[in-house]
């Protein structure tokens, strides 16, 4: 599904010399490669401030502990995500409110978060999936009429490009009160570990945000509030110093083979291939198609047999996990959902995917279907 050998060894002269340089001067622990890659990530998103910390998880949790929600604050989310995205909204106490999504984009949007709100709702976690974004502004404007705080899940769509109706153009993450990462090794930015960011454009939020992640602490055991132990390590730092400049560039060769994949797939009648709105760009995190459920699990058995990875994401909406089934509440009838976690598929896809590859890919499912 990803190369990461493939991708380590074109740059792999610097990521050595950076880790070369963490272990001459032993500091594994807040070294400086940590603020500074802050400070370089805050300047590619034009965010106010990064706060990084242990994993894209923790960021999530992070946020909503500094936005100092409320046992039985209800924060809405999709139902078709990662369980990440509901877990710290479990473990804070709070009440998950399950929404469907956008048959198109995969995605919350305006109507669907309207039709959750009540007056308990405190929080709304768009997650933009797969690598395009959801449609923020409406879901901004809602959000802001009800005074309910906006955590993007970003995870999945670093370096994506949201677009205002006016052409005002924000990088994924740096839209709502919070946005979250991850560096995890498979994601569009990963390190060689654990890793993950919080964004805000408020110095307060993000002041409280690195207290958080530091023990509740500003100063030395002086504890504020409480808080978790959550941090990059100085080491991924170092990696991900190296690895951001090279991000636009990765981005670009994934859309490189989303666009092949397309032209090959388009007239594939069975399939359908990912739609891509105007208000958003696609960083592509996944390929992921949509495809009669009756045949899926035969066509991930054809590729199968002709050596091809592909996984389902996600196979199981967050309602009907067994954690979450008896937590919060669920709105509609999340039909929406149910459809997609049966008819999607994801195929390779990464920032050294060949022409070749793509071809032998597309020309399997294209057979398959024929
Ligand atoms: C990967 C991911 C996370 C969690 O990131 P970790 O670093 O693995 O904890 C959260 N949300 C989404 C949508 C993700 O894809």
């Amino acid at each position: 599904m990803v190369d990461l050998k493939g991708q380590y060894a074109k740059i792999k002269p610097s990521i050595d010399a950076a880790i070369q340089n963490c272990l001459d001067n032993a500091t594994f622990i807040k070294g400086p490669q940590v603020a500074h890659f802050e400070a370089q990530l805050a300047d590619y998103l034009g965010a106010n401030h990064v706060v990084s910390c242990g994993n894209g998880t923790d960021a999530l949790q992070i946020a909503m502990m500094a936005l100092e929600l409320k046992r039985g604050d209800e924060v809405i989310v999709p139902a078709f995500t990662y369980v990440a995205t509901a877990e710290a909204i479990g473990l804070l106490g709070l009440t998950p409110v399950m929404v469907d999504v956008d048959p198109l984009t995969f995605n919350l949007n305006r109507q669907l978060v309207e039709a959750a709100i009540t007056p308990k709702t405190k929080l709304v976690v768009p997650v933009h999936l797969f690598g395009q974004c959801a449609d923020m502004e409406g879901i901004l404007e809602v959000c802001e009429a009800h005074q309910i705080a906006v955590v993007e899940d970003a995870a999945q769509a670093i370096g994506a490009t949201y677009r205002f109706a006016d052409g005002t153009e924000k990088k994924a993450g740096t839209l709502g009160d919070m946005g979250t990462t991850s560096f995890f090794p498979s994601k569009n930015l990963g390190c060689y570990g654990d890793g993950g960011a919080v964004y805000t454009q408020s110095a307060e939020l993000a002041r409280k945000a690195k207290m958080i992640a530091n023990h509740g602490q500003e100063k030395k055991y002086i504890h504020e509030m409480i808080g978790i132990n959550s941090r990059l390590d100085s080491l991924q730092a170092a990696i991900l110093i190296e690895k951001l400049p090279y991000l636009d560039e990765y981005t670009h060769a994934r859309q490189k083979a989303a666009n092949l994949y397309d032209a090959a797939l388009a007239e594939v009648a069975a399939v359908e291939i990912p739609f891509r709105a105007d208000f958003s760009t696609h960083v592509f995190h996944q390929y992921t198609l949509k495809v009669p459920a009756q045949h899926r699990e035969g066509l991930q058995e054809y590729l199968r047999q002709r050596k091809i990875p592909s996984m389902i994401y996600y196979p199981v909406p967050l309602n009907q996990q067994k954690a979450y089934q008896h937590l919060g509440r669920v709105v509609g009838d999340l039909s929406v959902t149910q459809e997609l976690c049966k008819q999607v598929i994801s195929l390779p896809m990464h920032t050294e995917m060949t022409e070749a590859q793509t071809a032998y890919i597309s020309e399997a499912i294209t057979t398959y279907f024929s």
